[in-house]
């Protein structure tokens, strides 16, 4: 079977290549907006008790958008075909979404709201180390060497801004090896922390980085710093941009203990337990830590559900009513309601164990009775065993320092 694997490296573009990567982004952007207006004409027209009228596809639409291109859009002959036809993808897409109750009717894409954008290439992409070739801009600098497989069988890339920085992500085909073997070892459970961003079973602890906490001071800093500016001043226009340089560095510092985490897990675990997320519930958060313990715990999984695929380990989903908090994991006592979310420690009345209540939580995922049904085949090695006291801090023994510790687990 084959998997398509994304490399997502920044950008080194000159002066000449930076223009055509706007003007790229502003054809997806213009492509993606023209096809929304027509279709939701089509939508609007096609509620009233007419002859409905055939929504068009995205074949159909590009087509008439290169028909456009030898007239008044001839500006279009600058770019790379693919950006409007991929952007005429992405749309069909939202509205498949849209009609599949997914998601609400599509936006359009505007360049204040919503930033530059991003669009895709197809067709002669090379890699060279420390550079790319992107089709119609040509070979492209990249700030990072030797991360991008060269002898790749390379399918896209997807190039895209945030705050001034150029992303590309090289999306490799790679043959699926079928006679993985899984990693050995004890299953684990792993239960989203909210100081730390994820507790495994076995007493590990992913910190959030050190470096976060210095950025955040920075980051309130500058946002009352905003505040201060006048509307519509450069000087507001210059806070702006400083606050969103630093929020995507605080972004990717994060990602980054994310990723070597992920693939962490993935390689040395054979079975991983995880809890479901109910995504409403998350979505109604109001309590910020949660919100952004949440926003990381989504990366979590999404990034252990393809890299346990990758490793030949499996991921399981304990069903959502499993109480992998209220449980005691060392006698099986259930807590009368809740625990509140400021209660750091499980207390259990009826054993007197005292544990970290995220450990406790990852504990009881280890244990969920419907791992059994899930796995066709035995563990080996078997359920880690909760016999021992709990009473281990996240932070002491066991603590990944993944904030800048050395690289240990990159894949
Ligand atoms: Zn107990």
């Amino acid at each position: 079977m084959k998997l398509v694997r994304a490399y997502k490296t920044e950008l080194a573009p000159d002066d000449a290549q930076l223009a055509s990567l706007y003007r790229h982004a502003g054809a997806a952007r213009f492509a993606y907006n023209w096809g929304l207006e027509w279709k939701s004409n089509v939508h609007l027209f096609n509620l009233l008790p007419h002859p409905r009228l055939k929504t068009p596809s995205a074949v159909d639409l590009h087509r008439e958008l290169t028909r456009l291109k030898k007239g008044k859009l001839s500006w279009l002959y600058e770019v790379s075909k693919c950006a409007p036809q991929e952007a005429l993808r992405d749309l069909d897409a939202a509205f498949s979404n849209f009609f599949g109750h997914r998601t609400g009717f599509p936006n359009f894409k505007s360049r204040k709201k919503r930033g530059v954008g991003s669009f895709t290439l197809y067709g002669a992409i090379r890699v060279r180390p420390g550079e790319v070739r992107l089709p119609r801009i040509g070979w492209v600098r990249l700030k990072e060497r030797g991360y991008i497989p060269s002898r790749a069988h390379i399918k896209s890339v997807t190039v895209s801004e945030r705050a001034k920085r150029w992303y590309v992500a090289v999306n490799v085909v790679v043959e699926e090896r079928k006679e993985l073997l899984p990693p050995h070892g004890p299953l684990v459970g792993v239960d989203r922390g909210l100081n730390s961003l994820a507790v495994i079973s076995d007493g590990t602890v992913l910190e959030n980085p050190r470096a976060l906490r210095r950025y955040e001071r920075k980051l309130r800093h500058l946002q009352r710093n905003l505040s201060r500016k006048r509307k519509g001043s450069s000087n507001r226009r210059k806070a702006r941009e400083a606050l969103a340089r630093l929020n995507l560095r605080v972004r990717n510092t994060r990602l980054d203990a994310i990723q070597k985490f992920t693939t962490m897990l993935a390689k040395i675990k054979p079975v991983i337990v995880v809890e479901d997320l109910d995504v409403k519930n998350m979505m109604g958060n109001h309590h910020l830590a949660r919100a952004i313990a949440d926003a990381a715990w989504g990366e979590i999984s999404r990034q252990l559900l393809y890299k346990t695929r990758w490793y030949g380990s499996t991921l399981i989903t304990a069903d959502r009513w499993y109480p992998s908090t209220k449980r005691c994991s060392r006698c099986g006592h259930m807590k009368d309601g809740g625990l509140p979310i400021e209660e750091r420690v499980f207390h259990c009345e009826a054993c007197s164990l005292v544990a970290d209540r995220d450990l406790n939580a990852a504990r009881n995922l280890a244990e969920w009775p419907g791992v059994a049904r899930t796995l066709e085949m035995p563990v080996e090695g078997g359920v880690q065993s909760t016999a021992e006291p709990l009473i281990q801090p996240p932070g002491e023994s066991g603590t990944i320092s993944l904030g800048r510790g050395p690289r240990r687990w990159m894949s």
